[in-house]
């Protein structure tokens, strides 16, 4: 077991909650701006001051590493990011980031030896709100370019991307820097949960499986108006007759029997819209999301099919086209094995779950192992500066970092590896 210092930890989340602090309790400090660099400087100087050597990438990535026994294997990655949403909270990214400094700096003070370096990365950008998208350091790192795109970027403020990334980069001279993208042996996150699973279950850690997938499509289907007293059922080519039956069948077909899909239908319209006569086209959208790659084809497969059926039988057209499509993320079973070994080690119940949200460890997983510990936070609240996380609770997913980055770091050079 690895003893961390909960004090610390709590006291260091205050400490950071006064960068960017807003009026309402909550920080605001949003990716490259003064805020974000005020914080990236606070950890560096710790870091620092602890003998630990820093540096960063071209995309602002921050990384303090502790060397270990064998110089030469990949390093063991933790953290999480330290910018914020406009109106966010104390505990969202910056809970991962100093948990990660927290077993780094107990590392030391135990003056325990790690089989591979252990290093903790602050991710540039995660929030995505001043420049979309979020996720750009993690992204970066994970694909080992900035993309084109992103450099001419101008933020909601006016700001440019490349100026202010140059200031946040030229703010922190003490940090070497190093090229994006390196040789990982797995990463850790620990991060609220943002929802109110855990809270409600009364379980202090959530083993996160995976981040599930998103998929959108665009639904129109086309048939003829009439007029809605003179038409008779064997006359009509109604529209909406054709996709309200096929949603009920397949609200039916998705859901009920398969607890990690999600189906929603979140907008709908009729045309022409008179309350007399039968709409010419419909249309809808279709958000659907689930952790399997297969099943997601499945279920817009099956979507697909009985809009086309019913369409069919009352001589409608049909179109529909994919707006969006985030793939699935399924982190390692070994990983999420040794952080649920590491909470029992730590004597805490922990429960399987997916996470909604995208995060950092999503596009880390691309690139190398990667999982999640999550926390509870109070009423499922984030991305909302009355974002809370019991003292208790940070200490808990604290540890369970501590104990499973002592069990994964372990494994590094050997073939048990992750
Ligand atoms: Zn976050």
């Amino acid at each position: 077991m690895l003893p961390i210092d909960g004090n610390r930890l709590n006291a260091r989340l205050e400490a950071f909650a006064a960068i960017g602090a807003t009026a309402k309790g909550g920080v605001n400090r949003q990716a490259l701006t003064e805020g974000d660099r005020g914080a990236r400087r606070l950890l560096a100087e710790l870091a620092l001051a602890r003998g630990f050597e820093v540096f960063q990438d071209p995309m602002a990535n921050l990384f303090i590493r502790r060397e270990g026994r064998d110089v030469t294997l990949p390093p063991l990655l933790i953290g999480s990011h330290l910018d914020s949403q406009p109106a966010g909270g104390r505990f969202d990214g910056a809970l991962g980031t100093l948990a990660a400094f927290e077993v780094l700096e107990s590392l030391e003070d135990a003056g325990r030896a790690t089989e591979c370096a252990v290093v903790v990365v602050s991710w540039m950008n995660e929030e995505g709100c001043r420049f979309s998208p979020g996720c750009m350091g993690s992204m970066a790192f994970a694909g080992g370019e900035i993309p084109q795109a992103w450099h001419g970027k101008v933020a909601t403020d006016g700001a440019g991307f490349g100026e202010e990334l140059a200031l946040t980069l030229a703010s922190l001279p003490e940090a070497v820097m190093v090229p994006l993208g390196f040789p990982v042996h797995a990463y850790l996150e620990v991060h609220i949960e943002q929802g109110p699973s855990l809270e409600a279950a009364g379980i202090p850690i959530g083993v996160v499986k995976g981040i599930q997938g998103t998929r959108w499509l665009d639904v129109t289907v086309t048939g003829q108006t009439a007029h809605a007293g003179t038409t008779g059922l064997s006359w009509r080519r109604d529209p909406l007759h054709a996709l309200t039956a096929a949603l009920s069948g397949l609200y039916g077909a998705v859901m009920p029997d398969d607890p990690d899909a999600r189906f929603t239908i979140g907008r709908i319209s009729a045309e022409p819209g008179s309350v007399n006569a039968i709409p010419e086209e419909v249309r809808c959208t279709v958000d659907m999301r689930h952790p399997d790659p297969q099943r997601l084809d499945e279920i817009e497969e099956l979507t697909r099919s009985r809009i086309g059926q019913e369409a069919e039988r009352q001589g409608c057209l049909v179109q529909i086209s994919r707006s969006f499509d985030m793939p699935p993320c399924v982190f390692p079973e070994a990983l999420q094995k040794a952080i649920g070994q590491a909470a029992r080690d730590c004597k805490v119940e922990s429960v399987p779950m997916l996470s909604g949200a995208f995060h950092d460890a999503l596009f880390v997983n691309r690139v190398a192992p990667a999982a999640m510990i999550f926390v509870p936070c109070r009423d499922g609240l984030s991305h909302n500066e009355a974002e809370y996380v019991e003292p208790s609770d940070v200490v808990t997913g604290c540890n369970v970092l501590a104990q499973a980055t002592l069990a994964i770091a372990a494994t590094a050079g050997t073939k048990a590896g992750p």
